[in-house]
């Protein structure tokens, strides 16, 4: 068996989602679209892969940057056999140093076409499934008392437990106020944290979680760089989640080893691709630090990919993985589902990633490579 094209399809997306300090402060809006992989062979089989790329603001790489890295390793790809997978993945690590969100996009169109070279879904080529269902996170919406509390509800009763709250797009004082009426609302069996997207100054962080240090919230990613966020976790001692300052296995070592992290958010654009966010998911088992995994946003077919990963891991190193499918946008026919705040494969899965792509949204391809 040998692969002998790769199509690539750019879809315009809506992510629609709260962006905190970003809504004041970008002054260009780049539209974003979701870049997919489609990788041929001569048996027939297909593998299909996705990546959205984060604005510029958000990591540093372009979208564009994704569909150049593919282009650039193609050749290592072309004519290979889709079992050898490792393989080829190491080949395109050595040939291309960064550049996570390419990786992704490819990585994950390559395990794809490998599990269904190999007639099994891909969590079982990935060793099996050893979560049976796992818990996804919603993001509240923050407004007065009653508006916040009514958000909170509503993702209450469809059974969601675990919440992320948006912070860092106004002054202190405001995220000082959010955080105490929210701790007041939470449950007890509820985790709630709260996420500047690395907004504060240090001064910022000293700021607010002294003021609330008697709640102990967790925190995500509260500054800039690693270093800041690890100065603010020294000195104040509350649980910490890091996210998008996480760019690899080396810096997931580190944070662990420097006592910064209680739980790590794995964005696999940020790390490295497929390959370095396993890679980190195996240090996190070994060393006891729950994740979350995703990436900065997607469709059915990343989902599909993070929940096949997820399952991997026993439960309670799942801190929590989030729903990106959308209505307005139907790639995937078959989009796994949430239900009472829980996301699972199903009992048989289909092989591969069991996507069935919806080509109608695709469009026409940007790219067609092949050797
Ligand atoms: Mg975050």
């Amino acid at each position: 068996m040998r692969i002998e094209r790769i199509i690539l399809y750019s879809v315009p997306i809506d992510v629609g989602m709260e962006l905190t300090r970003y809504v004041a402060s970008q002054s260009i809006d780049p539209a974003l679209d979701t870049l997919v992989v489609r990788i041929e062979t001569d048996s027939g089989l297909i593998g299909w892969g996705e990546v959205c790329s984060a604005p510029p603001y958000y990591l540093p790489e372009l979208s564009a940057g994704a569909r150049e890295g593919i282009r650039h390793v193609a050749p290592l790809v072309l004519g290979r056999d889709p079992r050898q997978v490792l393989s080829v993945l190491g080949d395109i690590g050595a040939a291309l140093r960064g550049h996570g969100n390419a990786k992704t996009a490819l990585e994950m169109a390559l395990w794809d076409l490998a599990a269904k070279a190999h007639a099994m879904p891909l969590v079982d080529l990935w060793g099996g499934r050893v979560a049976d269902s796992l818990p996804v996170l919603a993001v509240v919406r923050i407004g007065t008392r009653d508006e916040t509390l009514a958000s909170l509800e509503a993702f209450r009763a469809e059974g969601y437990s675990r919440f992320q709250v948006k912070v860092g797009a106004g002054e202190a004082h405001d995220d000082i106020s959010t955080i105490r009426m929210v701790e007041d609302m939470k449950l007890p069996h509820e985790r709630i944290w709260y996420d500047p997207n690395r907004g504060w100054s240090v001064d910022d962080a000293m700021r607010v979680i002294l003021a609330v240090r008697d709640l102990a919230p967790m925190i995500e990613n509260p500054c800039e760089s690693f270093e800041e966020c690890r100065n603010v976790a020294r000195r104040t001692g509350v649980p910490f989640m890091l996210d998008e300052v996480i760019d690899g296995p080396r810096r997931f070592l580190q944070a662990v080893q420097d006592e910064v992290m209680d739980v790590a958010s794995l964005k696999t654009s940020a790390v490295g691709g497929i390959e370095a966010t396993r890679t980190i998911m195996t240090l996190a088992k070994t060393l006891g630090v729950p994740v979350r995994i995703e990436d900065y946003y997607g469709t059915g077919i990343l989902l599909a990919c993070v929940t096949h990963l997820a399952h991997t891991l026993p439960r309670k190193m799942v801190f929590g993985l989030y729903d990106y499918v959308s209505e307005d946008l139907p790639m995937v026919k078959n989009p796994l589902k949430v239900e009472n705040g829980e996301i699972r494969l199903p009992d048989a899965p289909g092989p591969g990633l069991d996507v069935d792509v919806n080509e109608a949204v695709l469009g026409d391809p940007v790219a067609v490579i092949e050797a």
